[in-house]
Order: C-alpha cells, then structure tokens, then sequence
C-alpha cells in the first residue's frame, strides 16, 4: 500500500486503525491546495478538545481550541499557571513566526547560524527556549505545577530517546508546535477522517491525475551507478528501472548504507551516516475495543475526553523514570501515552459497539524488545486510567522498533528517519542533493525532518527542478 508510515489499515474485519501515524498538524498549506488534496478526498477536523489529561489522583484538565477556556482549566489545577498559560501562548506564536521560514527553506543555513541570527535579531530567548534548551526548562519557564509541566513537555520528546530534561528536547517541542495553519491556529491538531491513509491516498489519487505511476510491493534492492552518477533502481525481483534521476524516500541509513553501492560514496560522508542518531524510542498499540475507555478522572460518555487526545504525563519526574526504565533495558513500567479514541471522532473506522483506540507510547528499551512485555505495561497503565479496558480488548497490535522497521521500513524503528534534535536539524540534516550525482533524498531524515507534513518532499522537487532548469542552460 501507499503511505509508509501514515496508511490505515484493518486491525480485525470491518475494523479499521491509522497503524503508525495518527494525527496532523503540520502539512504545509501550500501542498494541500496545489495539489487538490481536499478534492481528492481529503477530510480533517480539528480536535478540540485539544488533549484530555487524567490525572492518578482522579482530578483531571482540558486544554481547548479556546485559550479563555484552557485558562479556566488550568485555574482547576494551579492558579498561577491558568495566567502563565497567555505567556506561552504568546511566545510559541512568536517562536513560530520566527522558526518556520527555516523549516520552508530548501537551504536552511546550520545551526550555529540560526543561533547568531537569532541573537542578531535580539531573540536569543528563542534559540534557548524552543531550540537549544530542554522541553523541562522550557515549560519551566512559564508553569509550575508537576501536572501541568508533565502534559506541556511531552511534545518534547515525541520520537526521542530522551527525557524531556535533555538539551534540544525543546527543539523537538518547538517542532511539533509549527505546523496549524490549516487548522485555523498555530499548533492545533486534527484528525483526518478515514485514518491517516486517508492523506495519502489523495496524495496518490493527485499523483495519478498527474500521469505519476506508482508500483507498491517492490522494494528497491539497489541504485544503480554508472560513472559516478545514479542512472536507476534494481528491484527485489531482479527488475532494472533505468532513469535520469533516482529521489531515495527511505531513511538515510537505509539509502546511502543499504542501497548505494559501498564505492559510490566518500568515506567522511558513509561515516556521517553511521553515526546518524537514529532512535527506536515509540512503541504504538492499536487496540479494538468493545466499549470506550470509561476514565475514572471523568466516568461515562461518550464526551469530550473521547475526541481529544489523552496526555499520561502527569509530571517531569514520570517522564524522566520512563525514559530512565529504557535506558536500563526495561520498557517503561509507567510509559508516557498519548491516546486517541479514533472511532469516537470517525464512527466510519468501525461497526457500532466497536471502538478503534490507540496508544502512541514511550519508552521502548534500549537493547531489548518483548511485545508482550510492552502490551501488558500498556494496558496496565491504562486500567489505571479506565479500567474497563483490560476486558474491552477484542484486538491487539504492537509495534514497536522491530515492527516499525518491518513494516515501514523505518531503520531501529526511528519514527522520524533520525533524531528530531538541534544538531540533526536546520543546515544539518541531510540535504536534498547527495554527494552522489543524479541521486536526491527526499524523506524526513532531509530538511526540516520527519511528520506529516510533505515539507521534505516538496524541497526535493523543487531542488531537483533548480538542477534540471541549470542542466538546461
Ligand atoms: C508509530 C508512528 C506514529 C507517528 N505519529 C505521527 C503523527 O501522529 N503525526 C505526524 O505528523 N507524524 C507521525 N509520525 C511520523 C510520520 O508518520 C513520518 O514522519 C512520516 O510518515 C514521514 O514520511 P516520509 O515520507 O518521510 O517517510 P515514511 O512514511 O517513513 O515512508 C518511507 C517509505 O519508504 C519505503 N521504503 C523504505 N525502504 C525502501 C526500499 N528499499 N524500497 C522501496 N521502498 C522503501 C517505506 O516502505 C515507506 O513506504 C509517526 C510515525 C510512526 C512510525
């Protein structure tokens, strides 16, 4: 199927989950309209709620669309932080303006650059806060309460293998935070009505209309080299497809260690490859369930905390003991989960009487994997949250690390073709054109990086136009 990792596909007959990725946020207007996305079928509602945060002691909090109402939520759960919730506002619309013409750009400049013309323009508070810094000291900045703190850092370090007080956390953060334009509000989330997979089959059906053929189930076995240049593919099947120009959507590792030929590349950049962070830190539960989750925080429904999504992040310190459970080769005993109740919103995912949910989890362990392991942690925590779910479940799915990477091809199961961190981003991510002549990366481990969001995709295409334009002349 077409999609890589935003497809969906049937978890048990009639039952439909978005497998990997499940909410959008960040695809770039300009896509969407150019290429008819909405004509072709494309459906999305933003959530709102926002996020639903249950809380162990059986409080819980909403943020809204609407500030005014967050605020008087937050009041619920510390006052001082129901006024802190403008400032932050504020900043993050200000640190998006000023961070996402470098995600636009088909030659953002390093990061040590980024850094001077932040400073040159006197935001250096921007560099520290949302680039540099941890999503912990961030978050720090403007809140105090260990609930509130835990809810607003997990963006942070979504995809990472890092607790959110490790520094470029806060870049990760800031990462999440940019996209919303089409949602009507910088940073807000949707769901696509269908799942995921109903985003990229309008990218595809827009492809075909443009003369694009696509053939799936024929991975690539190797680029073809001939005189320093890529000149084709080589399928598993032994078919060669010959060709002017090779665009690479796998991961770097993957493309340049997998699929390019050892010689063709200079030692230095087959290094920089190697020591490319790549992080299998996401362990995703697609369940189907008989009834929704019923959470003790707010008993019944359906209702609002159905549609949002649901933060377990109650502070730092529970992030922090996950990540530090993986890092000692445990999944998490606690993992921090976001939960989505996607037949709630898109009652076209399954029968009535079934509910599609999923969990988006972390950490999975560093060195060591057991499904059955991670499952059970899953819907432990959980059932401390709802606990008619542990005998709700009618199917089960986990993919963790290995999974992903079987599935998606996603090397170490790295959601995001290489750590989203500071040091992996901006003008050092890999770049559209490779060292290798005719060959293009156009996946998220090139500028500005991974998620929904078609930004890498774009770049490509028109770096490779730029070429073919100055090959003409
Ligand atoms: C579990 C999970 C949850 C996520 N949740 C979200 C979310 O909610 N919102 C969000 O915005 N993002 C999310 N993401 C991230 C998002 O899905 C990715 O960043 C996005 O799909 C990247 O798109 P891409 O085109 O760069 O690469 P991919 O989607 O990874 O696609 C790469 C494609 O290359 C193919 N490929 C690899 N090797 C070969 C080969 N040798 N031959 C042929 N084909 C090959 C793969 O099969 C795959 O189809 C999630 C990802 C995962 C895994």
């Amino acid at each position: 199927m077409a999609g890589g990792a935003a497809v969906t596909e049937e978890l048990m007959p009639g039952v439909r989950a978005s497998t990997a990725s499940y909410a959008l946020s960040l695809l770039r207007p300009d896509i969407y309209r150019d290429l008819e996305l909405a004509r072709h079928g494309l459906k999305f509602t933003p959530k709102d709620p926002q996020l639903f945060v249950p809380l162990p002691d059986g409080r819980h909090f909403f943020v809204w669309r609407d500030a005014a109402r967050t605020r008087e939520e937050l009041q619920k759960i510390h006052g001082p932080d129901a006024d802190a919730y403008v400032q932050w506002g504020r900043f993050w619309e200000e640190a998006v303006a000023v961070l996402r013409p470098f995600v636009e750009s088909t030659s953002p400049p390093p990061p040590a650059e980024v850094e001077r013309e932040l400073s040159r323009r006197g935001r250096s508070d921007i560099w520290r806060l949302a680039v540099a810094g941890s999503a912990a000291g961030c978050v720090e900045e403007f809140f105090a309460s260990d609930e509130v703190r835990g809810c607003f850092a997990t963006q942070g370090i979504i995809g990472t293998q890092a607790s959110p007080r490790e520094p470029g956390t806060a870049w990760v953060m800031a990462y999440h935070a940019l996209g919303g334009e089409l949602m009507g509000a910088t940073g807000t989330w949707a769901w696509v009505k269908g799942g995921m997979g109903a985003l990229t089959q309008a990218l595809a059906a827009a492809a075909a209309e443009n003369g694009v053929g696509i053939a799936t189930g024929a991975p690539v076995d190797e680029v073809l080299v001939d005189g320093g240049r890529a000149v084709g593919v080589r399928t598993s099947d032994g078919t060669v497809h010959s060709a002017g120009l090779v665009l690479s959507n796998a991961d770097p590792k993957r493309t340049f260690l997998g699929l390019v030929p050892e010689g063709a590349l200079e030692s230095d950049f087959r290094r920089r490859v190697q020591e490319w962070r790549m992080d299998g830190a996401v362990v995703k539960v697609n369940l189907a369930l008989s009834e929704l989750p019923d959470f003790s925080a707010l008993p019944g429904g359906p209702g609002p905390q159905h549609l949002a999504t649901t933060e377990i992040a109650p502070s730092f310190d529970y992030l922090e003991a996950a990540a530090a459970d993986a890092k000692s080769g445990r999944y998490s005993a606690r993992p921090f989960m976001e939960v989505f109740c996607a037949s709630a919103t898109d009652p076209t995912l399954a029968p009535p009487g079934i509910h599609v949910v999923s969990a988006f989890t972390q950490y999975a362990p560093v060195g060591r994997w057991s499904a059955e392991e991670a499952r059970e942690s899953v819907l432990a925590t959980l059932g401390r949250y709802a606990p008619n779910v542990a005998d709700a479940v009618l199917a089960s799915q986990v993919l963790g690390p290995p999974e992903l990477e079987e599935r998606f091809g996603l090397t170490g199961g790295d959601i995001f073709h290489g750590a989203l961190m500071p040091e992996q981003s901006f003008g050092d991510r890999f770049s559209y054109r490779t060292p290798l002549p005719g060959l293009y990366l156009c996946g998220s481990g090139a500028s500005p990086g991974g998620c929904v969001m078609g930004a890498a995709g774009r770049n490509a295409a028109a770096t490779v136009l730029e070429d073919l334009r100055a090959e003409d002349r």
